[in-house]
């Protein structure tokens, strides 16, 4: 699997001259994202939608890396968020969902896989302003030094939570949630390996935690990255909802076991940039579409690179 998003853009049959374009493009949106939002353009898009966004790693030393976002960066998107949504945990988000509750402009912050980065860094930040967030952590990563594949690839070493690490963002009021043990591909195990890795996870979270783990998330996160199968296994654990990682909103009658999240990663350059396609994600979503199977290519903005290209570890 490519890792740069030229090549895999390539592979999905964009060509380097579109790419070139489209990044060409992103100032003039960031512009734009802040007209929208900064006049309330925004906000009658925004009816009836709400956003999961997503993060993996906070670290400046590979700011460049797609699933890495920078400390200046990061601060950035948290001052939008708090500024221009109405930043909720994830619990409640699902609540509002289950009730029929009004979820016009409510953000929800998750983290992907556990970086180490995620508690030093990125729970101060979310702290100082009040920000909710949950982090799914990969079990068996957590106080180890393995270095999986996507980091292995770029010569990067990997750097995990420890337990206590994790008791102590949950300890801090952040909620915790399961990404496999081994952050398998839920669109390739199945049985026994299936059942290991998500009922596995939560009773390992479960057990270190001394809480409920209540939420999955599944790696990769593109649509086939989870069979019907296995989502049936994250049912039966007792999870209460499933998140995928391909872009789109959350709408009315979403299922809370096929959530879609916005990846925040390289390809943005500004929350601005972030803020205007995730208004054309909100914009393109059709109103009143319960239980979408895939949401993730429909509803994609065509100039940003596809979910397959910015792998969402
Ligand atoms: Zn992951």
């Amino acid at each position: 699997m490519a890792n740069s998003i030229v090549q895999v853009t390539t592979e999905d049959g964009i060509d380097p001259g579109q790419l070139r374009r489209a990044k060409a493009r992103r100032p003039l949106k960031r512009v734009a994202g802040r007209l929208l939002y900064e006049s309330h353009l925004s906000s009658p898009i925004w009816r009836d939608r709400a956003l999961i966004a997503l993060f993996h790693r906070i670290d400046d030393r590979h700011a460049s890396n797609q699933i890495t976002c920078s400390t200046t960066l990061f601060r950035q998107f948290c001052d939008f968020f708090a500024r221009h949504f109405h930043v909720i945990p994830l619990t409640d988000l699902l609540a509002r969902l289950a009730g029929g509750a009004d979820i016009s402009r409510q953000l929800a912050i998750t983290f992907d896989d556990g970086y180490r980065d995620n508690f030093t860094f990125a729970a101060a930040e979310l702290r100082k302003r009040g920000l909710p967030a949950t982090f799914f952590l990969t079990t068996d990563f957590i106080g180890t030094d393995i270095t999986p594949w996507w980091d292995a690839e770029l010569g990067i070493r990997s750097e995990w939570m420890t337990w206590n690490d994790a008791r102590a963002l949950h300890g801090q009021g952040f909620d915790l949630g399961a990404h496999t043990c081994t952050h398998a591909d839920c669109g390739c195990v199945s049985g026994t390996d299936a059942h290991r890795e998500i009922h596995g996870a939560k009773a390992r979270l479960e057990q270190e935690l001394g809480a409920a783990v209540r939420h999955f998330a599944f790696p990769y996160g593109g649509p086939e990255r989870m069979t019907e199968a296995n989502r049936a296994i994250v049912q039966e654990a007792g999870f209460e909802s499933c998140l995928a990682a391909h872009g789109g909103v959350v709408t009315p009658g979403d299922s809370p076991f096929r959530l879609c999240r916005v990846p925040v990663n390289s390809w943005y350059t500004s929350p601005y940039q972030f803020g205007f396609e995730a208004v054309r994600m909100a914009m393109r979503s059709p109103r009143g579409s319960a239980n979408r199977a895939s949401a993730g290519s429909s509803t994609s903005p065509n100039d940003i690179p596809s979910e397959r290209a910015i792998e969402n570890a």
